[in-house]
């Protein structure tokens, strides 16, 4: 049985395995991966504050040169890239290419990181004072990634953090951890000195035993909301910076005047795409006044052609779950459904591939709060519809839910776009766009339970939770000038 190892120090680390990595298109173990205990957390800890000063001190010329490398070596390796991440998460190789690419945009973004740490400058602010300001490191970032896009969610954080000059300690998740591997092998492949990017495998004590460590600085972590807002008061009460991205439930909103095929076009890509295990996935669509019966129609008849298979099959439009527990929780919000007084439209539930983690695409007509269908994040192949009689009715629902990650309207009216736009209480918004994943320029980050913390993660805001600001306030006097006073250092 493979043992996925650590990555340290520029070198894999062996050690025994202990959580069980499934191939989820046949339901059989793949491999297993180590959880360490405290005193091999505080030897990466400690080699990582070791690494720390010197990568800090390496110039911006040399960073972009290794970013620039990886950049390459990602493009280049995208295959084989994609082939371990089909294997150990079960989505399709074209999806796996895609996240690589979206993960890819945060390496260019970083590649500009001359710009990007560029401080500013005040001359002569008073007599013979001039001030400056730089942004410097944080130290040790611990990067904690969720199962969902082993590669892609690293690269939000792994890019930004050690173009700013960071050391990164990355806890990929136990479900698909060994593309992290591979990642922090290509990072070392572009000239990345060794500890720069380590990997320590683990689970949910690895990151405790993290956050509580003195020697880390900065904790960024995306995952459910309940352990994002654990993670986030645990690490600010250890006097971390930190930024806990959380779960979502994303509704998109179809108005009367929308072009309904585009409409169903849209929920059927963003709601079973990658099995509707995507953060942004839409879950629920809003069927404003007369839309949903005709919407459910041209829902259902692409529905119906989607095909369930391994994700190294190209025919498979969607893969297996992710394990079987979240396979059967997934099928419980459908049989439960009906309790709830919602109509089962399609029942994906019955689908079965050997004894692979499958389940077909369902869809749920009248999920509303209270029902357990609408109030929780399901996470698989189950699009919900509400139905709500007015414009305002939908930015009310969408206003009242707890997260705030994503949110699309549907319409050809751009006025009513502009006011959605404005009035919900969402993080990123699409108008014709149903998952409005920001490009790495942008800063990806939702509201309320989706987000604990100020900063979100990539792009400018990245670069500015992975460093420190500095100002440094400057005078050369000349020996004429030398005078006492006691008085608070003036301006004028
Ligand atoms: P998860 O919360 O179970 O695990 C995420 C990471 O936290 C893993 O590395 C895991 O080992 C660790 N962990 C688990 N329990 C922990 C605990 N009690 N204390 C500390 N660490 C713990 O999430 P998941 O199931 O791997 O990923 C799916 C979830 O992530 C969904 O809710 C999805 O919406 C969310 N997600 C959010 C975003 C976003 O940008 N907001 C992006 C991707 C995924």
């Amino acid at each position: 049985m493979r043992t996925v190892p650590h990555f340290i120090k520029g070198a894999r680390v062996d050690a025994p395995g202990h959580s069980k990595v499934f191939n989820p298109a046949t339901g059989e173990v793949a491999a297993t991966v180590p959880v360490p205990d405290g005193d091999f957390v505080n030897e990466v800890v400690d080699g990582a504050r070791n690494a720390a000063r010197e990568w800090s001190l390496s110039s911006l010329s040399r960073r972009t040169n290794i970013l620039f490398t990886l950049r390459q070596l990602l493009v280049e390796h995208t295959e084989e890239l994609a082939a371990i991440i089909s294997a150990e998460h079960g989505k399709t190789m074209a999806d796996a290419r895609g996240e690589i690419a979206r993960g890819l945009e945060n390496v260019e973004y970083a590649c500009g990181l001359i710009e990007h740490l560029k401080g500013g400058f005040s001359s002569q602010v008073a007599d013979g004072v001039d001030v400056h300001s730089t942004r410097e490191p944080v130290g040790v970032v611990v990067a904690v990634t969720p199962f969902n896009f082993p590669i892609m969610v690293p690269l939000w954080m792994c890019a930004n953090a050690v173009a700013s000059g960071n050391v990164v300690i990355l806890k990929p998740s136990e479900r698909d951890p060994s593309v992290s591997v591979r990642l922090a092998e290509l990072f070392q492949e572009a000239g990345l000195p060794d500890g720069v990017v380590n990997v320590l495998q683990g689970d949910a004590t690895t990151v405790r035993a993290l956050i509580e460590h003195p020697g880390v600085d900065a904790v960024s972590f995306v995952g459910s909301t309940p352990v994002a807002r654990a993670v986030h008061e645990s690490a600010s009460k250890h006097h971390k910076r930190v930024q806990a991205l959380g779960g979502a439930k994303n509704h998109m909103v179809v108005l009367a005047d929308a072009d309904l095929d585009i409409a169903a076009d849209a929920a059927i890509n963003a709601g079973y795409g990658s099995a509707g295990e995507r953060c942004m996935a839409i879950s629920v669509v809003v069927a404003v006044g007369d839309v949903a019966a005709p919407l459910i129609e041209k829902i259902v008849e692409r529905l119906d052609k989607l095909k369930v298979g391994p994700g190294d099959d190209p025919s498979s439009d969607f893969g297996p779950l992710i394990t079987k527990e979240h396979r059967d929780r997934v099928a419980s919000y459908v049989s439960s459904a009906p309790d709830d007084g919602i109509e089962v439209v399609r029942d994906g539930t019955t689908l079965e591939l050997g004894s692979g983690f499958y389940v077909g695409p369902s869809l749920l007509d009248g999920v509303r709060p209270g029902t357990k269908a609408y109030d929780d994040e399901i996470f698989g192949p189950v699009l919900g519809l509400a139905r709500v009689a007015t414009f305002n009715d939908a930015i009310d629902l969408v206003n009242a839910n707890p997260y705030g990650n994503g949110v699309a309207i549907f319409t050809r009216d751009g006025n009513a776009a502009r006011l959605f736009s404005r009035d919900v209480h969402v993080g990123m918004i699409g108008v014709n766009v149903p998952i409005p994943v920001p490009i790495s320029a942008y800063s990806f980050g939702g509201w309320k339970d989706s987000l604990f913390g100020d900063a979100h993660i990539y792009g400018p805001e990245g670069f500015n939770f992975y460093t420190r600001a500095k100002v440094v306030t400057t005078r050369w006097p000349q020996p004429s000038e030398s005078q006492i006073d006691l008085g608070f250092p003036r301006t004028r």
